[in-house]
């Protein structure tokens, strides 16, 4: 028999207290699907709908998957717009509550570029942002990703629609080879496997259905 509660994974026991406190007891279908996968480290195509927890199955891996005592980038996630990567860091923000001097930065188009390239001077931990701003940072050198552990690509099929395919390509060439990545569409169009090829190594697929 299965069982979808957090605690029957292999999670910090800071984390585990976290999602209880959040009211996370139980794992939505996606999460309990994709997060053994995700810990394991490796690769991962998921395909499932809006509203079904995909941030928290991210967030989670990333989050156990971080050395706090290293204030260099090593995780990021790219999200279609700013709106929704507001949506991620505050979601990310509540699951890392538990884990002491994280930072997470938000850098999104639509807001001014200095005040991102002097909070980029402190170092940060984890990056969420959209793909054209995440580019500009690391062409004008104010962004490095050395020492990047997983990269996220957050409702990649909007990602595709809204034109951030070559911005895509361009930080991803910019990422150590290895990494864990992660992909997350609510749809899987042919331009979303053909670029899945490219990015992701032996990955996992999984299609969920259900929200819960
Ligand atoms: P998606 O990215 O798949 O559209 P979200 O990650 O935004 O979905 O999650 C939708 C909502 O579900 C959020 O309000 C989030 O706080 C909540 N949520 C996520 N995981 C759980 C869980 N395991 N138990 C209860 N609520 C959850
Ligand atoms: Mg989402």
């Amino acid at each position: 028999m299965t069982t979808s509660a957090f605690s029957s994974l292999p999670l910090s026991p800071a984390m585990l207290a976290t999602l209880d406190t959040l009211g996370y007891h139980n794992m939505t279908a996606i999460q309990a699907q994709s997060l053994p996968t995700i810990l394991n480290g490796r690769d991962l195509i998921a395909q499932a709908k809006t509203g079904s927890g995909k941030t928290a199955a991210f967030g989670i891996g990333l989050l156990q998957n971080l050395d706090v005592t290293s204030f260099k980038v090593q995780a990021l996630v790219l999200c279609p717009t700013r709106e929704l990567a507001d949506q991620v860091s505050q979601e990310v923000r509540k699951l890392a509550r538990s884990i002491p001097n994280l930072k997470i930065l938000n850098l999104s188009g639509g807001a001014p570029m200095r005040p991102q390239v002097e909070s980029l001077l402190y170092g940060a931990h984890v990056i969420v942002g959209t793909p054209g701003r995440i580019f500009d940072h690391l062409d004008r050198g104010s962004l490095e990703l050395h020492e990047l552990r997983t990269l996220v690509l957050d409702e990649a099929d909007r990602m595709v629609d809204m034109g951030f395919i070559d911005q895509i390509s361009q930080i991803v060439a910019l990422c150590p080879p290895r990494r864990q990545t992660l992909l997350f569409s609510a749809t899987f169009p042919d331009d979303i496997k053909k670029i899945s090829g490219r990015l992701m190594r032996n990955a996992e697929e999984i299609k969920v259905e259900s929200i819960h």
